[in-house]
């Protein structure tokens, strides 16, 4: 195949059918497409374009980022999950305006040495924002080309991704690069997706995979292993006035920097935490486990809710702050913890949890 017959066919479909209405494509600045080439790594553009909107609301540039409190990022990131963007997206900012002045550098090396930041991404951001000939590889591109050239093996194997990343750098083309990079990222995620619907494809004619007639064999899939099982407790307390105890997690791990409600993950029994608080409980109730999932473990959580004997003037100096469930403020906050918050004085879904 010619390399540019494929940029050509994917530019004609695009110039019929790509989506040039998204918010971050006006204007398209290294910023703008920044924030949103980070919020579509695990989200679908429907679900993100709301989310990119009040983002852009409160923080219009890299500067006001950068000055921003991490509780006031995380909050405008709840619900979008995987929260180490967020946080890195933070990070990032605060090495831009303190090493670059806020400006984006020019090469690829450099924007992708920013924490969060890998080489496909900083391609993207180059591309779409300035025009720089710069590949991509997203998921979306990494299952077109397996198909396309009918790649064997899972991307994440070293020596299929570098297959792969020689192919994407073969197909880029020379002109019309912000257009070709959003082109074949849409490819990929409307015709060419889990299903492909190969005969609206503009590539078909290419397409190896179609030609064998097995495009849903590509690209190959990962050595299927079990996701481990935690478990933990998360302890509700409540006070006479219905107010929740919430405590920032420490920075690192799983949902750092995220309010959370004290949990317990051994058997330690209930009575430490609360002595540990300086509270003293009323009645406890075991609400409904449910299970959140990980990229790499599941948790089973058991919620407790436990009512204590506390007005919520006390506490004061501890690391935490008691919130009311139904506005809980401008906090960050991990998935379970909201679920649970919304669903606490709702009788009939306190069953649901
Ligand atoms: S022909 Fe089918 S498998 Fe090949 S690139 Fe197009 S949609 Fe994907």
């Amino acid at each position: 195949m010619s390399e540019p017959a494929f940029s050509d066919a994917v530019l004609a479909w695009y110039d019929q059918h790509g989506r040039s209405d998204l918010p971050w494509q006006h204007p398209r600045t290294p910023y703008r497409v920044w924030v949103s080439e980070i919020m579509l790594q695990q989200t679908q553009v429907s679900t993100v374009i709301g989310y990119f909107d009040r983002f852009m609301a409160a923080f219009p540039d890299v500067h006001a980022l950068a000055a921003a409190d991490t509780d006031q990022v995380l909050h405008l990131w709840t619900g979008l999950g995987y929260y180490a963007r967020a946080r890195n997206l933070h990070k990032a900012a605060r090495q831009l305006v303190a090493e670059h002045g806020g400006e984006f550098p020019a090469t690829v090396e450099e924007v992708a040495e920013l924490p969060g930041i890998g080489r496909s991404t900083a391609g993207a951001i180059l591309a779409q924002s300035r025009g720089v000939r710069a590949p991509i590889l997203d998921g979306n591109v990494k299952r077109v080309l397996a198909r396309l050239h009918a790649v064997p093996g899972w991307p994440g194997k070293k020596p299929v991704e570098k297959r792969l990343w020689e192919l994407a750098e073969q197909h880029t083309p020379t002109r019309r690069l912000a257009d070709y990079t959003q082109a074949v990222m849409d490819l990929g995620a409307t015709l060419c997706a889990r299903r492909p619907d190969c005969p609206r494809c503009p590539v078909a004619t290419l397409c190896q995979a179609r030609a064998d007639g097995n495009p849903q064999d590509y690209p190959g899939r990962k050595p299927a292993k079990q996701k481990p099982v935690r478990q933990t407790r998360m302890l509700i307390l409540r006070n006479r006035d219905g107010q929740v105890w919430l405590e920032p997690r420490p920075p690192s791990g799983i949902w750092g920097g995220l309010w959370c409600f004290p949990q317990l993950d051994g058997d330690e029994p209930e009575q430490h935490a609360l002595q540990a608080r300086g509270l003293s409980v009323r009645d406890t109730e075991s609400l409904t486990p449910f299970r959140h999932t990980f990229s790499h473990f599941h948790l089973d959580i058991q919620p407790r809710l436990l009512r204590v004997d506390s007005t919520g003037r006390d506490l004061h100096d501890a690391d935490g702050r008691w919130v009311s469930p139904a506005d809980p403020g401008e906090l960050g906050l991990a998935a379970p913890v909201k679920k649970l918050l919304d669903r606490l004085d709702s009788p009939r879904q306190r069953g649901l949890l």
